[in-house]
């Protein structure tokens, strides 16, 4: 465009020169014409003046003369002719050797008139030649200077479209630049809006808002997908199960901080690796063949019931559902793991199934027991002694004894363990329980000769108890100590204030318990499983004291203990005024 502007421009400045200069040479032509014509007719005036009177043969001297000083004195005269008014020649510059010889490019011709009485008369005519030199040398001078004129006007209109482009290119380049910056995402580039023409510096002003626009657009777009980015991690991360999300191609993708605990993994060791390759405890894909299973069934289906399996990693146990995971399209991207500890459940249902077969032993041993005894007394009853029978009688009702005590254990568990049972309390004295459970206890001591040692500290306050229940507590303490000590060994039973409580302690020299066991012997169910725990039992006894004392009475209950050399069993309850402060605070927490 610049270009072409240019070359029009140019043959248009060039069309302008040439019609005017043809102009001025026409004008010139007719001016020198005039010109011609003023010459000849003053010098056809002058002729008639000065040859007036004069005889005919000093006429042709006089006009030679004056011709030839005008010839000499004008350099534009070519030639100068007088004839007379026949036409004769009476005097010609061109056969005149003392006059310099010029061509002529233009004639002009002009009657002599003389005036007399008579009026005017034609006496002769003067011809002249005009060489034309002064129009030659004005015309070159016009057209010099047309040709400079336009130079200048060329030059001057180039170097102007030349600079307008230079600039428009540099700014259209500047403007090239920003546009290239703001689509590479520099949003908040600005120009310099200083320079430049009121256009540009309105569009690079237009630009500037136009990026700022873009900018805030940009931050508050990138501020609120951070924030929905940063929403989703807070709720994967405080799932109280752990989250693994995978694609489609098995990467994981996210894994919540739980998940990592339960794999016992770090972020390195799992993110961006392959589920499948993910490792139980015994080195077996842990994930492989449940995830091909699941890619293996129709998505409909797996999202209706998702699929669920079970994982063993490091000493746990844990629960593995795998869900599909859609976009909002529906299109398939990829699916959920959650994981779930349910070490603690397996092994309930572990303790539970063994409850109910040691219950069972537990219940047959006595029955057959008191079967075997009643048929032979009702039998055979006559063949026997008096204290042969009166034996029989008391082993049977060792066994009743027995029996009672762990039915009661069992009825008391589901009747302690609901929040609807509360046990009445009086004012007792704990004295009381202890000598109570000692009497109760010392035939069972006697049979495996152990020595029983009881310290009761004087002056005990009484304190709010369920007698009933306590002294059954206490009862499962020495029983225990009885079972799991060994024969001629002491059974210490204590009872002493400390603080605002009253402890009721039971220690033995027998098996002990090890340390991990300790944490759990109060769950309900748990036995501990080694050889030297050979004896029988349900796995409810601790755990009904734990309730009854931590549940009913506000208490504490206690082991210590090291295996082989003796453990101590105990409780502390609260005094009165304890146990209303502890129950005014729990009323404030539940409110
Ligand atoms: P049970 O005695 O019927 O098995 P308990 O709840 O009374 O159930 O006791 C739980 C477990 O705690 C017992 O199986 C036993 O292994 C352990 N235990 C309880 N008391 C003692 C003790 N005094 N010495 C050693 N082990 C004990």
């Amino acid at each position: 465009m610049i270009i072409i502007g240019f070359i029009f421009s140019t043959l248009l400045i060039a069309l302008v020169s040439l019609l005017a200069l043809f102009s001025i040479n026409d004008n010139l032509n007719k001016c020198y014409k005039y010109f011609g014509e003023i010459i000849s007719k003053s010098l056809a005036i002058e002729s008639v003046e000065i040859t007036r009177g004069l005889p005919k043969s000093t006429v042709h001297n006089t006009l030679r003369t004056h011709a030839i000083s005008i010839l000499k004195t004008n350099e534009d005269i070519a030639f100068i002719e007088f004839r007379d008014e026949n036409d004769n020649i009476i005097y010609s510059s061109k056969t005149d050797k003392m006059c310099p010889q010029r061509s002529a490019r233009i004639n002009v011709a002009s009657s002599m008139l003389s005036y007399d009485a008579g009026g005017q008369k034609i006496v002769g005519t003067v011809s002249i030649g005009l060489t034309g030199s002064v129009i030659d040398s004005i015309s070159f001078m016009t057209r010099l200077s047309l040709i400079i004129a336009f130079l200048i006007c060329w030059l001057t209109i180039g170097s102007i479209i030349i600079t307008n482009a230079i600039l428009a290119m540099r700014e259209l380049n500047l403007l090239y630049d920003g546009v290239k910056r703001l689509s590479s995402g520099e949003f908040g580039y600005k120009l310099d809006s200083k320079d430049g023409s009121r256009v540009v510096r309105e569009l690079y002003k237009a630009f500037n808002d136009m990026s700022d626009k873009l900018r805030s657009y940009n931050e508050s777009s990138v501020e609120s997908l951070m924030l929905e980015k940063n929403k989703f991690e807070a709720i994967l991360m405080s799932i109280a199960n752990g989250v693994i999300v995978c694609d489609s191609n098995d990467n994981v993708l996210l894994v919540n901080e739980h998940a990592k605990h339960l794999l016992d993994v770090t972020d390195n060791e799992i993110l961006r690796t392959n589920i499948r390759q993910y490792c139980d405890n015994n080195g077996i894909d842990a994930f492989k063949e449940k995830i091909d299973e699941f890619k293996n069934t129709p998505i409909v289906e797996m999202s209706d019931k998702p699929l669920e399996f079970n994982i063993d990693v490091s000493e746990k146990i844990l629960k593995a559902v795998i869900s599909p995971m859609f976009l909002q399209s529906g299109e398939y991207v990829g699916y959920i793991i959650v994981l779930i500890d349910v070490t603690k459940e397996v092994e309930m249902d572990r303790l539970r199934s063994q409850f109910v077969s040691n219950v069972s032993h537990e219940l047959r041993t006595p029955v057959t027991v008191l079967r075997t005894y009643s048929d032979t007394l009702a039998n055979m009853g006559d063949e026997f002694d008096y204290n042969t029978q009166k034996e029989f009688l008391g082993i049977m009702n060792k066994e009743i004894i027995r029996l009672n005590d762990m039915v009661n254990d069992i009825l008391d568990f589901s009747r302690y363990e609901a929040n609807t049972v509360k046990l009445e309390k009086e004012m007792r004295d704990v004295t009381e329980v202890v000598q109570e459970c000692v009497s109760r206890a010392k035939i069972l001591a006697e049979e495996k000769h152990l020595q029983f040692v009881v310290m009761i500290e004087p002056n005990l306050p009484e304190i709010p108890i369920n007698y009933e229940s306590i002294v059954r507590a206490l009862m499962n303490l020495i029983t225990n100590a009885i079972k799991y000590s060994d024969e001629n060994t002491i059974v210490k039973v204590r009872a002493e204030k400390f603080s605002d409580y009253i402890v009721l302690a039971v220690t033995d020299q027998g098996t002990g318990i090890s340390e991990e066991n300790q944490k759990k012997v109060f769950d309900r169910f748990f036995r501990v499983e080694n050889s030297a725990h050979t004896v029988k039992g349900t796995g409810l006894g601790l755990h009904l004291v734990k309730i009854t004392v931590e549940k009913h009475h506000k208490g504490e209950v206690f082991v210590q203990s090291k295996l082989g050399e003796g453990s101590t069993f105990g409780f502390k309850l609260p005094t009165a005024e304890k146990l209303a402060e502890l129950e005014n605070m729990e009323d404030a927490n539940l409110v």
